[in-house]
């Protein structure tokens, strides 16, 4: 056992330590409520973002709606936020009336008036082509022969 007597202790030291660390235990406290003080802030910004990105995308409801549920938990459970986070999730979009002929890419071009029998038709565009073509002079794809 080492004799720790000393004729001078180092108090300066240790009461300014002591001090400097309540100091920052409570400066921490604080800096804790202000941080979640921020972060209920941020989440709660980020969840009105959400909603407006909701209203304006409403068939990636599912995302916004995941993200708006998770956010309304990590901010403090917001009741309202995560009951509209679900209403988000399992909101049905409808989509917009559609004209009796809807636009569609890569429609096989319908065997009609393109005159002889031969008329092939690219299985890629849909473009007719001639009997005799071997690739489509529209899109290029090799056509079966
Ligand atoms: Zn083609």
């Amino acid at each position: 056992m080492q004799n720790q007597q000393v004729t001078n202790p180092p108090s300066a030291a240790y009461y300014l330590t002591l001090i400097g660390g309540i100091l920052g235990i409570i400066l921490g406290i604080f800096l804790i409520v202000v941080l979640v003080g921020i972060w209920l802030i941020v989440a709660n910004v980020l969840m009105i973002m959400y909603a407006q990105k909701l209203m304006a995308e409403p068939k990636e409801h599912s995302k916004y709606g995941t993200y708006i549920l998770i956010l309304s938990i990590l901010g403090g459970i917001n009741l309202l936020c995560l009951i509209g986070g679900i209403l988000a999730m399992t909101y049905q979009p409808m989509p917009p009336f559609q004209p009796t002929q809807p636009h569609q890419h890569q429609t096989p071009a319908q065997p009609t008036e393109y005159g002889p029998a031969t008329t092939k038709y690219c299985p890629q565009c849909g473009n007719p082509v001639g009997g005799e073509a071997q690739y489509c002079p529209k899109c290029g794809t090799k056509l079966p022969q």
